[in-house]
């Protein structure tokens, strides 16, 4: 069985979320705050390992640009200017999973704009 991709991605700024539809029918909501925590590049890769934690995010953060890379992944741009982080699509699905336990992702507002 391939891996599911996504089939529709919603970015909703106003509240922060990124909503991925994946082809086998699950939704995932990531928080734009969370997606910025979790980048995987060399950077921020080597900051964890140096034990500075996590990059800095705050409520206000958002991603500003969402690129697909080839077939399997998005390259993810914040708004503090980091845009080095690229998600491949099983990592994104396992960040949904996480975000769902123990602590629920932020519902979004719907049809707020
Ligand atoms: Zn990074």
């Amino acid at each position: 069985m391939s891996p599911a991709i996504p089939t529709a991605i919603t970015d909703h700024r106003a509240s922060g979320v990124l909503e991925i539809a994946w082809s086998d029918g699950t939704l995932s909501r990531l928080g734009h705050g969370l997606l910025r925590e979790s980048c995987r590049c060399a950077t921020c890769e080597q900051q964890r390992r140096h034990g500075a934690g996590v990059p800095p995010s705050d409520t206000t953060l958002r991603v500003v640009c969402i690129e697909p890379v080839g077939e399997q992944a998005l390259t993810l741009g914040f708004s503090d200017g980091h845009d080095r982080g690229i998600y491949p699509f099983v990592y994104l699905r396992q960040l949904g999973a996480s975000c769902s336990q123990p602590t629920p992702c932020p519902t979004p507002a719907s049809n707020v704009y």
